[in-house]
C-alpha cells in the first residue's frame, strides 16, 4: 500500500487517498450502508462513511457500526428513505431502519456549536462543511471520511498520520475539548486500551488536570459509556488504563477508590475481567449484573466482612454503602439491587465453601444463578460448564455433603406448633 507521506498535507485542504492508496473495501461495508451511501450520493449529494467505521476498516477490523455523513437536511434524507425516523430534538438524525432491527444513523454535516447556543437556537445555523464536521470529532483518527463518490479517504485532520503511528490524538485543544465534553476522556482511554495506542502527551497529560469534571457528567450517560465497554470485550484493558489515569474514584466513588489505591485487589480483579472480556468476544457474554458484581466485588467484599449481623443486615449494609459511594456511574435502580444480592449471595457461597455447609434455600433467590457464575470466577477464574457452577465445584470439594442444607421452619411457626 503506498500512502500520502505526511509532509504531503496541505495546510490549505484535507490529505487525500486515492482508492489504490488504501486498503478499505466496499466488500467489507455493509451492504446497507452501501445502499444509503449510493442512494444519497446518486440524488446529487456528499455521502460518506465516518467515525468508527472508516478507522476499523483501515486497521483491518470488523467495524460496530456504520455512520453516514451527508450534505443532505435531515428532511431531505426522510424524503429519500421510506424506512427513516428522524430522531433528536434540536440536532436532527436519520436513522435509517433494515431487518433485524439495523440502524443506519445519518448525520448532516455540523459544526461544533457556537457558546452562546441555546435549547431554542435556530438547528440550521449548526449545519456545517466537511472540514468543520470533521474538526468538531473527538479524536483524529475518528475523524476520517470514506467518500462513496470515488472510494478514496478524505482527511482533515491528521488520523490517517496518527492510525499509522498507533496514536490517539484529540482534535484541537484537549483542555477546551474535554472542558466542553468531559466525556471525551473515558473515549480517549477507550480508543486507546482497545487498539493498544498510546496517547499523545498533550492528549494525556490533560486528563490527568480535568479527570474530576467526569463527576459532574449525567450519570445515565456515564452508565451507557460503562455498558459499551463491558459489550466490547475490552473492559480488563479499558478499566487498568482508568487506573493508570486515576480516573476510577471520580467513576465508581468509594468502590473505584479502593481500587485505585488498593494493587492487590486490582491486581485479584484483572483475571476475572480477563475471563468477563472473553466470553463477550466469545459472542456468549455475563449478565450486566453479573459483571458489575464482579467490578464492584473487592470493594463490596470488605463492606460485608464489616458488617457481622444477619443476612438481611448484611444486605441493608451493602446497599447503603453502594448508595453512599458518590458514584457518577448511575446504575438503575432494579439492577443495584440485583448486585447487592448477588454480591451477598457470593460472600455466603464463599463461606459455605469453608465451612462446607449450605442452606439450599439460597437456590431460590432470584440472583441465584448470576452469583453461581461470579463465584466459579472467583474460584476457578472461568465460568464452569454447569447449569449451576457453585453447585458443582461445592459438591466436587464436599463429596460427603449430601447437597444443601435443608433450612429449619422458622422458629415462630414452630413455637405455635409446640404450644398445640
Ligand atoms: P465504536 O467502535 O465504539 O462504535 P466510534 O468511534 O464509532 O467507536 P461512536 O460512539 O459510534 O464511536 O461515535 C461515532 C463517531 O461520533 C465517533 O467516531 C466520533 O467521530 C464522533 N463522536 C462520538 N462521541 C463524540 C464526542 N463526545 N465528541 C466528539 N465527537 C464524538
Ligand atoms: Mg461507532
Amino acid at each position: 500500500m503506498t500512502t500520502a507521506a505526511p509532509d504531503t498535507m496541505d495546510s490549505s485542504g484535507p490529505v487525500i487517498l486515492r482508492r489504490a492508496e488504501h486498503p478499505v473495501s466496499r466488500r467489507d461495508i455493509d451492504p446497507d450502508a452501501l445502499k444509503v451511501l449510493y442512494r444519497l450520493y446518486r440524488n446529487g449529494f456528499k455521502a460518506y462513511l465516518v467515525g468508527g467505521a472508516v478507522r476499523d476498516l483501515f486497521l483491518g477490523k470488523r467495524p460496530k457500526d456504520f455512520d453516514v455523513v451527508t450534505d443532505a437536511r435531515p428532511a431531505q434524507v426522510k424524503k429519500l428513505f421510506s424506512n427513516c425516523m428522524l430522531i433528536g430534538r434540536r440536532f436532527r438524525l436519520a436513522h435509517i431502519r433494515f431487518k433485524g432491527g439495523k440502524i443506519i444513523e445519518v448525520a448532516t454535516f455540523r459544526k461544533e456549536p457556537d457558546e452562546e447556543c441555546t435549547e431554542n437556537t435556530d438547528p440550521n445555523t449548526s449545519f456545517g462543511t466537511p472540514e468543520e464536521d470533521a474538526f468538531r470529532r473527538d479524536i483524529t483518527i475518528n475523524a476520517l471520511f470514506y467518500d462513496i463518490a470515488d472510494f478514496s479517504i478524505i482527511d482533515y485532520t491528521g488520523g490517517l498520520e496518527d492510525l499509522r503511528s498507533g496514536l490517539i490524538r484529540m482534535i484541537g485543544s484537549p483542555h477546551e475539548r474535554y472542558v466542553e465534553d468531559p466525556v471525551r476522556m473515558w473515549r480517549v482511554l477507550r480508543h486507546a486500551a482497545r487498539l493498544g495506542f498510546a496517547i499523545e502527551e498533550e492528549t494525556a497529560r490533560e486528563i490527568g488536570l480535568h479527570r474530576e469534571l467526569l463527576c459532574a457528567c449525567s450519570g445515565a450517560r456515564l452508565y451507557e459509556e460503562l455498558n459499551k465497554d463491558i459489550a466490547s470485550g475490552f473492559l480488563c484493558r479499558v478499566l487498568a488504563l482508568f487506573r493508570a489515569y486515576g480516573v476510577l474514584p471520580d467513576l465508581l466513588g468509594a468502590a473505584g477508590a479502593f481500587l485505585q489505591e488498593d494493587p492487590h485487589a486490582f491486581d485479584m480483579l484483572l483475571p476475572l475481567l480477563e475471563a468477563v472480556d472473553k466470553r463477550a468476544r466469545a459472542g456468549s457474554p455475563l449478565s450486566q449484573t453479573a459483571v458489575l458484581s464482579i467490578v464492584l466485588f473487592p470493594w463490596a467484599r470488605q463492606v460485608l466482612t464489616k458488617e457481622t449481623g444477619p443476612g438481611d443486615d448484611r444486605m441493608k449494609a451493602l446497599h447503603d454503602s453502594l448508595l453512599a459511594s458518590g458514584m457518577s456511574v448511575t446504575i438503575p435502580k432494579a439492577m443495584k439491587a440485583g448486585i447487592v444480592q448477588t454480591l451477598c449471595i457470593v460472600e455466603r457461597m464463599l463461606s459455605a465453601m469453608e465451612s462446607g455447609r449450605m442452606r439450599w434455600s439460597l437456590k431460590k433467590r432470584a440472583r441465584y444463578s448470576d452469583a453461581s457464575v461470579v463465584f466459579s470466577l472467583i474460584a476457578r477464574g472461568e465460568v464452569i460448564e454447569s447449569k449451576d457452577p457453585f453447585g458443582r465445584i461445592f459438591r466436587e470439594t464436599h463429596p460427603s455433603a449430601s447437597g444443601f442444607r435443608k433450612k429449619r421452619r422458622p422458629s415462630r411457626w414452630r413455637k405455635s406448633r409446640d404450644k398445640k
